[in-house]
């Protein structure tokens, strides 16, 4: 899959997506981030890429047409327009089941603005998807889209080592993930789950099951209202209330 960051500062993107296990995959070809600098695309000498907003009110505007040509850049390299995120805090909220939505695609496009944002018309222009991290304002765009790349880059098959290891994580059946345990058996006086060494596979799947349930319900209950429990799983959760 390949990612085209359209930023102002590619040296952030490009560092930040090079290590750990978005690195690998871009190493083995799994997965390729090209950063596109808007500022390459100024027309002016200067190679200014914002200006002051009509109307007035604090900060820069970025520019309508560096933008655009950065965007032409990408889709004619590639031949055709793929799917354009613009992240802003006036997006849909990010989830993983955007995240998965998302990986289906060959090719994509992030749009980062920064100062107070982009001029609108070339986000009419170019943009499909408009996506936020979460209810905050941030500087630049470049931390939301790498955010999306990495979660992205996640559900890319081959980029986990394991394909497994993505399956029982959080957010699956808007279930939070049980909690885990590795060595020692003990630490500071605090035991492992007796279940977990047990090697009883059917307790191991039921005892995670339960926690997850019980985790999602203490930590996000709005999730766990989304969530399809099996009716002993809903008479199991009504019973550990009666217990107290
Ligand atoms: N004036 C804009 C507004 O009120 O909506 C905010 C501009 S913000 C200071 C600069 C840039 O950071 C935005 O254009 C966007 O690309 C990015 N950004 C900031 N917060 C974000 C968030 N929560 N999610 C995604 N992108 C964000």
């Amino acid at each position: 899959m390949n990612f085209h960051i359209l930023t102002l500062f590619p040296e952030m993107v490009i560092q930040g997506m090079n290590t750990s296990i978005i690195g690998r995959a871009s190493q083995a070809g799994l997965l390729k981030v090209n950063a596109v600098d808007i500022r390459d695309y100024s027309e002016n000498k200067h190679h200014n890429v914002d200006d002051y907003p009509y109307g007035g009110g604090a900060g820069m505007l970025m520019q309508a047409q560096p933008v655009y040509r950065a965007w032409e850049s990408v889709t004619a390299q590639i031949g055709r327009k793929p799917r354009c995120v613009y992240v802003t805090p006036q997006g849909r909220t990010f989830t993983q089941q955007m995240a998965k939505e998302l990986a289906v695609e060959d090719e994509l496009i992030l749009l980062c603005g920064h100062y107070e944002g982009i001029d609108e018309r070339v986000l009419e222009e170019i943009v499909t998807d408009y996506i936020s991290i979460g209810d905050y304002v941030l500087t630049g765009g470049e931390l939301p889209a790498m955010v999306i790349i990495d979660a992205v880059s996640r559900m890319v098959p081959g980029v986990l080592g394991n394909q497994e290891s993505g399956s029982a994580e959080s957010f699956e059946g808007n279930l939070l993930e049980y909690p885990q345990y590795s060595r020692p058996e003990e630490w500071r006086g605090k035991k492992v789950p007796q279940v977990l060494l047990s090697g009883h596979h059917k307790n191991i799947e039921i005892w995670r099951r339960q926690q997850a349930i019980l985790r999602t319900r203490e930590r996000r209950p709005d999730l766990l209202e989304k969530a399809v429990l099996t009716s002993q799983e809903q008479e199991w959760l009504a019973q550990q209330d009666s217990f107290g």
